[in-house]
């Protein structure tokens, strides 16, 4: 069991590896390289041209035995972004949400060659929120059906600071994911200022290797930051 190397091509940052053949795929991966102007222009980071090799595994049983066999203690998920001192590679899985699935570990690997450390809740809220299709604006739909899926009991739950206080090693959950996502399309959606203080987080974060929490910065330049992020998610959610 080994890595799917039959056919490469390079598109620019990408070097793409499969069993089957590329051609096809020529529209997605203009897209994933668009995606990183994308990220540089919103976030201002200065991308490093450090390459990201992609790893795409015909179908679903290549994909889990390989996984099984070579990194046992993975858990188990469609596709994955790894990390190593001199190399980034994403192994991800053909099938209907292979798009979807790159432009999620593609942002990661955009970010993680851009800065080092940024927290895993950031990191993850990002992903998906570039892994909406282009031209969308970060709009995720299966998070945002998750958000109208739960109870109407429950509150919207949109504690800042409880996200920044997840380990690197920890494993989120869905509602994890969905909460971070909410605070990066707050954050890059709602007002140009809400988008200077990510920016202005993420250029300290790279700087200085670490940062004031932006739950604190949020909270010295909006009156009441959950309160506003509450009423932009119930915007998205229940569009007039
Ligand atoms: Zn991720």
């Amino acid at each position: 069991m080994t890595l799917p190397d039959r056919n490469t091509i390079v598109c620019q940052q990408l070097t793409v590896h499969s069993d089957f053949p590329l051609p096809d795929y020529q529209r997605l991966l203009d897209d994933l390289i668009l995606q990183r102007g994308d990220i540089d222009r919103q976030l201002l980071l200065p991308v490093s041209p450090m390459p990201i090799h992609i790893y795409l595994f015909d179908n679903e049983d290549h994909f889990g035995g390989f996984m099984r066999l070579h990194h046992p203690d993975f858990p188990s998920r469609r596709a994955f972004f790894l990390e190593t001192k001199n190399r980034m590679e994403i192994y991800a899985q053909a099938g209907e949400r292979m798009a979807e699935d790159l432009r999620h570990e593609v942002t990661h690997g955009y970010l993680h060659s851009a800065m080092p450390n940024l927290p895993l809740w950031l990191d993850e809220g990002l992903a998906k929120y570039y892994e909406a299709p282009r031209g969308r604006h970060g709009l995720n739909r299966p998070l945002v059906e998750h958000f109208k899926n739960r109870p109407p009991s429950k509150p919207l739950n949109v504690d800042l600071q409880r996200l920044e206080k997840i380990r690197p090693d920890e494993e989120m959950t869905l509602e994890d994911y969905a909460e971070a996502w909410a605070w990066v399309h707050f954050l890059l959606e709602n007002r140009p200022e809400y988008r200077e203080i990510l920016r202005g987080y993420l250029a300290d974060l790279r700087r200085d290797g670490k940062a004031e929490p932006l739950s604190t910065r949020l909270a010295a330049a909006i009156p009441r930051a959950e309160n506003a992020m509450v009423e932009h998610l119930r915007k998205i959610l229940f569009p007039l």
